[in-house]
């Protein structure tokens, strides 16, 4: 087989079942990973031959892409933030509004000092805490999950981006308390109510773990609330508390942040303009 035969092959079996251009970009994904080809290189290689082992791959992962299985799971790795990240069923992938978090850390100039601290609750994959260790070189950088199968990741992570970081494993639900005071505490707690379900699509619903997505209708924020009180303790005088957010819940969240006495309470929205994250400090700045 060549690679255009494969590549027709490829769509004719995925069509009706997902967009033309996300099929070809299932294809692309797929062949940087098998073949080592860029996408421009798969333009230009038509006649290219495939082995018999490499179309096998192909068929697995038609397959998998079949039952909605998300391309970054088949491959075992996604890129946040312009650095490569590995992903199982254990992590969220990475999404791209989560990078526009990022950057708001970034942007907030004053944490350019010598040896801040930075915690990230929830840290899945690792991409917060290891995009942020990797663009602010100054930084102490900790971060924690309830699991340790994401925590396993986590440090791979890190150790692939040559970062260091001090993953930790605790339930942020059944704590009282945390190692040390940071000047930045992050998080992107589960925060979809079950209610939204029905708006989500297959890949996310049957493949995402669910610990690190849903909460309960009647309790949306309580990861917002147990981590805004955790914070109040653990934050430098002056420290941040930033949050991805519920686009939906957003007010509710200001209201609840306001009743912990937080600050300068900011909503900002993501490229799609919903509301999508949320900054705050626990004292007025001198
Ligand atoms: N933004 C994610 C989604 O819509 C949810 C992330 C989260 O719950 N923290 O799938």
């Amino acid at each position: 087989m060549i690679l255009k035969e494969l590549r027709t092959s490829f769509k004719i079996a995925l069509s009706g079942l997902y967009p033309s251009e996300e099929i070809q970009s299932f294809f692309n994904i797929l062949s940087e990973k098998y073949l080592n080809l860029s996408r421009i290189e798969i333009a230009l290689n038509p006649e290219r031959v495939i082995s018999e082992e490499v179309s096998e791959k192909y068929q697995k992962a038609l397959l998998r892409l079949k039952n909605y299985e998300p391309v970054q799971y088949i491959i075992g790795e996604t890129e946040f933030y312009g650095l490569p990240f590995k992903v199982n069923k254990h992590t969220l992938i990475p999404r791209p509004e989560t990078e526009e978090l990022v950057e708001w850390i970034i942007d907030t100039s004053e944490f350019r000092i010598q040896d801040f601290g930075l915690l990230d609750i929830g840290t899945g994959s690792g991409c917060i805490a290891i995009s942020l260790a990797k663009n602010l070189p100054d930084s102490k950088i900790s971060a924690l999950d309830i699991s340790d199968g994401a925590l396993k990741i986590a440090r791979k992570n890190a150790e692939m981006n040559k970062v260091e970081v001090d993953f930790f494993q605790t339930d942020i639900l059944n704590t009282k308390t945390l190692p040390k005071k940071y000047d930045v505490i992050v998080s992107n707690p589960p925060y979809v109510r079950e209610l939204e379900k029905k708006q989500m699509r297959q890949n996310v619903l049957n493949y995402e773990p669910d610990s690190a997505l849903y909460v309960k209708n009647d309790d949306p924020l309580l990861f917002y609330r147990v981590i805004s009180q955790l914070a109040k303790k653990h934050l430098q005088p002056n420290g941040k508390l930033f949050f991805e957010i519920n686009e939906y819940l957003a007010d509710e969240l200001t209201e609840l942040l306001k009743s912990e006495d937080f600050k300068n309470i900011e909503v900002k929205k993501d490229i799609f303009g919903k509301n999508r994250m949320i900054k705050c400090n626990l004292n007025e700045p001198a």
